[in-house]
């Protein structure tokens, strides 16, 4: 590991300001700590903002604000979250293993790097680790890669479970950029598709921090289910995902939500099936349906064609568990 000064701030004003090009903020240490050790990342600095976040979930006029500091543990398992988000308890549950929870911040969670096995072998070409270099994964080991929305340059997947959550629930993220500017970028615009630019991974702007996280109150809480189907049943990335929320009014879906983990380079919002479902009874022939028009325009790489009967099903699992009792998972 490349040799590195620490030092710690006190609040987010503090941390932006000190922050250099050649320095890495580190909150609970789970995905950075493994890049430095892989030479994957080598900054000179490490800045400490685990005191200079908030840690609280608080009500907000319009929803819920998460600080960015807030453990994936405690997320999960917030009396508000689960009465009033439930989804996102779900996906924060499906993900890691307890011990990685009680570590892994909100903040740090958006910013995980994929897991593709090229990017962190530092021997193979990978143009999300060195740009220009190839992807070798295009044609190479693709079976935990993209189905849509990849290009040539690269075809990784994003491998957060929240996220996939936060992508259902129309969330935002409060930001501070170096100069003390405050702004809110929309969920959906907050995560990049590879293009020609696969190095970057979203829109944070350079060197600034992920403050907190607001989700508007909704409707969704009484039927929403996360499912994901992995390599194994637990310390494993999604080979799918899908978080799907119904409102429902008597048995007709009012509005409906469904978002994937496992499928693009970033949380990927269902919106035709999704637009299908409206108005619709909620029942099983519809529910076949509108994860039928999700399918549609996929285009699986090589060694992932496997995905495509896989990502039907677990649509329509998770439309299905929507309608049972809410119990947590
Ligand atoms: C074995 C293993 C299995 C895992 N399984 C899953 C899984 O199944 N599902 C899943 O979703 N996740 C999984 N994870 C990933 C884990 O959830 C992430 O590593 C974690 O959420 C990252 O949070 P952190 O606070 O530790 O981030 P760090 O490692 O501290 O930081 C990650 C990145 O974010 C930056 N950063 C952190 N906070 C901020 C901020 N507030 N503002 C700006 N930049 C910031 C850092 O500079 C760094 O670049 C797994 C991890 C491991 C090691
Ligand atoms: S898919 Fe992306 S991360 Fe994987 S080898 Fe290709 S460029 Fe690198």
């Amino acid at each position: 590991m490349r040799p590195f000064s620490f030092s710690k701030t006190e609040n987010a004003a503090k941390a932006v300001a000190y922050k250099k090009d050649q320095a890495q903020f580190i909150a609970g240490g789970t995905n950075l700590v493994d890049l430095m050790k892989k030479h994957i990342a080598q900054p000179e600095a490490l800045i400490d903002i685990t005191g200079s976040l908030s840690n609280k979930i608080e009500s907000t006029v319009q929803g819920i604000r998460i600080g960015a500091m807030v453990r994936n543990s405690a997320l999960a398992t917030d009396s508000k979250i689960l009465s009033q988000y439930p989804l996102i308890a779900k996906a924060v549950l499906a993900g890691a293993s307890p011990q990685i929870r009680n570590m892994a911040s909100t903040g740090g969670n958006l910013l995980q790097r994929t897991r593709c096995p090229y990017f962190y072998d530092i021997t193979s070409p990978c143009n999300k680790r060195k740009p220009g270099s190839g992807c070798s994964a295009l044609k190479g080991e693709n079976r935990m890669s993209a189905v849509v929305g990849y290009s040539d340059q690269c075809v990784a997947v994003h491998p957060s479970d929240l996220c996939v959550a936060l992508a259902a629930l129309d969330a935002s993220v409060n930001i501070t950029g170096q100069k003390q500017q405050k702004a809110a970028i929309a969920f959906k615009d907050f995560h990049r598709l590879p293009g020609d630019q696969p190095h970057l991974d979203n829109t944070l702007p350079v060197n600034a921090l992920i403050t907190s996280i607001d989700i508007a109150a909704n409707p969704f809480y009484k039927n929403c289910a996360y499912v994901k189907l992995r390599d194994r049943d637990s310390y494993a990335f999604a080979l799918v995902s899908v978080a799907a929320a119904l409102h429902l009014k008597d048995n007709k879906i009012i509005d409906a939500r469904l978002a994937s983990g496992g499928v693009a380079h970033k949380p990927w919002r269902w919106y035709a099936a999704e637009a299908y479902l409206k108005g619709k009874e909620a029942n099983t022939e519809n529910f076949e349906k509108a994860a039928t028009i999700a399918l549609e325009g996929l285009k699986p790489l090589s060694g992932n064609t496997f995905k495509l009967p896989m990502l039907k099903g677990v649509i329509e699992t998770a439309l299905q568990s929507c309608l049972s009792v809410n119990r947590l998972i």
